[in-house]
């Protein structure tokens, strides 16, 4: 009866260490963990990417917006002992090959900043790290167990958002946020120019000027390049 017993625990101990060990915080588990909230409370956003300048892009794993504040979280998926400090550039893991990584609150932080640049309203940002890293850190800001990740934020129970206010700040999300049918089009557009291009280089016009192109032997191989050169420098390989 007691070998049985032993048998049976000693199985269930051995898969749950095996699918322990195998945990990835994947943004699906942040999803699933995020379901949690109140619905009617709390508006999660995921992967979101913000125009911060007219080329530079802000991708945010996670955001959540409520009368009780606004969360910007990072997601870090690491195991092993995790040394770190507030303000440091880098943060150490035992269990990676470069030990040192890029300290997390800092690229949370400069998100949280953008961010309030734009809302005008102050953020929280939070770091979220996988069950199977032991954190040993000294910091004033949210670092967190994914486990702890619902309570940090229910830990925020003061109302300091107006309905009025919280549409403003929905709206402008959306005002910054970049559509998937803009990230389409902009993939579109880029295919369209090269196929263009191909199409030009093809008939013997420039692409860059309209002139025509000519065959021009190079150091190693021949080339298509403008008759215009030197005001013009398109070059195409043949
Ligand atoms: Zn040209």
């Amino acid at each position: 009866m007691w070998l049985y017993l032993c048998i049976i625990i000693s199985v269930i101990y051995v898969i749950t260490r095996f699918s322990l060990s195998k945990f990835r915080l994947s943004g699906r588990t942040i999803k699933g963990t995020l379901s949690r909230l109140e619905k009617e409370h709390y508006n999660t956003y995921h992967d979101v990417e913000l125009q911060k300048t007219s080329t530079k892009v802000m991708q945010i794993d996670h955001l959540i917006v409520s009368t009780y504040g606004i969360f910007i979280l990072k997601i870090c998926d690491k195991k092993g002992l995790i040394e770190g400090t507030e303000h440091g550039d880098y943060w150490t893991n035992n269990l990676a090959k470069k030990r040192k990584f890029p300290n997390p609150l800092k690229q949370c932080k400069q998100q949280a900043r953008f961010l309030r640049e734009i809302l005008h309203v102050p953020i929280t940002h939070i770091v979220v790290f996988s069950p199977l890293a032991q954190l040993k850190i000294d910091v004033n800001s949210h670092v967190v167990y994914v486990a702890q990740l619902v309570k940090t934020i229910h830990d925020y129970d003061k109302e300091i958002f107006t309905d009025v206010k919280l549409q403003e700040v929905r709206a402008a999300i959306e005002n910054y946020r970049i559509k998937s049918e803009e990230k389409k089009t902009r993939i579109y557009n880029v295919k369209e120019i090269l196929e263009e291009r191909k199409r030009l280089v093809a008939a013997n016009i420039c692409p860059k000027c309209g002139s025509a192109l000519v065959v021009r032997e190079g150091k190693r191989r021949a080339f298509k390049g403008c008759s215009r050169y030197p005001k013009c420098n398109f070059k195409h390989g043949i």
